[in-house]
């Protein structure tokens, strides 16, 4: 054990405290409340020595094993372990293995920094338009000796890139899949690449991976390591690029459904959603094989009720990834008889395909600007007095999100920096899938108008309250001792301490006049407004004050289209225009945002008028 740099042992104990206690010291890898299984490295087998614990050393699972290997000669039945240099022969075929309308694409996290450059590989899966669509992550092995789903993940890539099932086109045509058979080869070939005898369960460097992620309980780095490995920030790099849907990551030693938290006593807010799909996952097995995963409450454990560990991949993915990844113990013996890897392909097939079906379930949608109609990306997606440490999610490249959760009614909240945010409320019903009313977000939007020394004719095309104006003048302005601000019929003045007029509020279909001490630039946040809302009423045979509430500058033609009748004239602070029956004539061509105007008219009727003509708002 000295020269594999691993201990593996069990330890008696009297109760989860003496657990705790282990697990402060070495990895604990699974516990039945009387005797733990652990593995150590030399210093922490030391410690745990010092402490007056008395291990009793075990042979490693991977050792025990008809480890039989298949290093590409013959037929490969998928009841070998392969070698690794088969294994990534293997990952490199399947992109030309796929067939017609199906995509699949190999992906190379990198070369580990240890001395055999092993790579870490996975493959993506999709019929070659992923946009839109919930992703879903599988991956394996992070655990070196807990090799059976290794071989899972290799046979479902080759399922899914073969089989013409209609199930699997469904899936194709569906879901974003991304699949990491080996996350640890350094731990998986520890005894050289030629085979997995001798596998161990942690890195090249000696960690244990599935202790090293940061954990929102314990800190950024609970095992005490002062920089992430390779295998642990390509997958956090991966997991924020792509924020899964959901996952799953096999390992091995029990059999069962390990779901969060595993660092934090406190249940999931989507605990009752987890039990479900564990349930469906571990069911579905006994369909097949009814003493198969059956650990536990029938196959399914909160992991902190099961044993806590601190720094889980399991729980990185849930809290920073927005990913619903679930810990599946997919085999009692870590690395089972080589023949017996197809009994594990029967018992878990199906389940596998369903788990990535349940990504379809749940409430999905779109969230857009309701200005320029185009997707917003990074739109949080709260459930109102339900998410709490990290559940919530947001939309992804097209405006897209994906919400997993058990059947209910709830509140959807959109939220984002820049816009105001919205509620919407969406009932889900387990087994389904839910898709929402596109969302649109109204953009908070930010206009600075330069305003100079005396009278301005101004408008805006924000919907703002008088209050924020004053405020504006009076923060821009130096000297603020002679502010007014008249529309057509009212008035309002300051005096370098209070306001002082009728004026109450402030209309985007109308235009004021405000007169300022200095030239100045005022700034006024505000949501654009919706001409439609605000008709302007053009009096009979005189003049009436408008705004200008578009979001751009227009010609007065394209304005006014039909509206005029001959002899009407618009005038600006600098020049006017007149309609001649056919067109305008005079300087003044173009109306201009944060100007105002008034409109004289020369008909003898009342008359109303909306800018509505560039308005694309939703
Ligand atoms: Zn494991």
């Amino acid at each position: 054990m000295r020269e594999r740099g691993e201990y593996y042992f069990t330890l008696s104990v009297d109760g989860p405290a003496k657990i705790q206690a282990i697990s402060d010291i070495c990895s604990v890898d699974g516990a039945d409340g009387r005797n733990v299984v652990c593995y150590a490295n030399q210093q922490e087998y030391d410690k745990l020595l010092q402490a007056g614990y008395q291990p009793n050393l075990q042979t490693p699972p991977s050792m025990r094993a008809n480890v039989t290997m298949w290093d590409g000669n013959g037929t490969y039945n998928w009841n070998a372990y392969l070698t690794y240099n088969q294994y990534v022969t293997m990952m490199q075929g399947f992109p030309s293995a796929a067939v017609s309308g199906r995509t699949c694409t190999l992906l190379d996290l990198g070369a580990l920094s240890t001395s055999n450059h092993r790579h870490i590989l996975g493959v993506r899966l999709n019929n070659g338009q992923p946009d839109g669509k919930p992703k879903f992550l599988y991956t394996s092995t992070m655990h070196g000796d807990e090799i059976t789903g290794m071989i899972l993940m290799l046979r479902l890539i080759n399922e899914l890139c073969t089989s013409t099932d209609s199930r699997i086109v469904n899936l194709l045509n569906n879901v974003d899949i991304f699949i990491f058979p080996c996350t640890n080869p350094d731990g998986t070939y520890y005894g050289g690449n030629n085979t997995v005898n001798g596998a161990r369960r942690r890195n090249g460097n000696n960690i244990d991976l599935n202790r090293h992620f940061p954990d929102f309980d314990d800190g950024a780095h609970p095992d005490g390591q002062s920089y992430y490995q390779d295998e642990a920030q390509w997958m956090m790099d991966l997991a924020q690029q792509y924020l899964f849907t959901m996952g799953a990551n096999y390992h091995g030693g029990a059999e069962v459904m390990n779901y969060p938290w595993d660092t934090y006593q406190p249940l999931h807010p989507d605990d009752a959603w987890w039990q479900l799909i564990c349930h469906e996952y571990a069911d579905l097995t006994h369909e097949i094989n009814a003493s198969y995963m059956d650990d536990y409450n029938n196959g399914i454990t909160n992991g902190y009720a099961w044993y806590t560990i601190s720094g889980s991949r399991q729980d990185y993915m849930n809290y920073y990834g927005q990913c619903r990844e679930v810990t599946i113990e997919c085999s009692s013996t870590k690395t089972p008889n080589a023949s017996t890897l197809p009994n594990y392909w029967n018992y878990n097939y199906n389940s596998m395909l369903t788990l990535i079906e349940e990504c379809l379930n749940g409430v999905h949608g779109f969230v857009y600007d309701a200005i320029t109609n185009e997707p917003i990306q990074g739109v949080t997606v709260t459930v109102q007095n339900h998410d709490a440490l990290g559940s919530s999610v947001s939309t992804h490249t097209i405006g897209d999100f994906h919400r997993p959760i058990k059947g209910g009614t709830y509140t959807f909240e959109f939220s984002k920096e820049g816009y105001i945010p919205q509620s919407v409320e969406g009932t889900a019903v387990d087994g389904q899938r839910i898709d929402l009313d596109t969302i649109y977000l109204e953009p908070i939007l930010t206009q600075s108008v330069t305003l100079a020394a005396g009278w301005n004719w101004w408008s805006t095309n924000l919907d703002i309250t008088l209050e924020q104006l004053k405020s504006a003048l009076v923060a821009a302005l130096p000297d603020t001792t002679s502010i007014i601000i008249k529309s057509q019929t009212q008035s309002i003045s300051y005096n370098g301490s209070s306001w002082r007029g009728a004026l109450d509020a402030i209309d985007i279909a109308q235009m004021y006049m405000i007169q300022v001490s200095a030239s100045c630039t005022i700034t006024l946040t505000g949501i654009l407004a919706n001409p439609d809302e605000h008709p302007v009423t053009i009096v009979a045979n005189g003049n009436t004050w408008i705004g200008f509430p578009l979001d751009e500058d227009m010609s007065l033609s394209e304005a006014f289209g039909s509206f005029p009748v001959e002899n009407d004239i618009i005038k600006s602070q600098q020049g006017n225009a007149i309609y001649n029956g056919s067109s305008w004539r005079g300087a003044f061509q173009n109306l201009e945002l944060g100007k105002g105007y008034i409109y004289k008219s020369a008909s003898q009727e009342i008359r109303t008028f909306t800018f509505g003509t560039s308005n694309n708002r939703k």
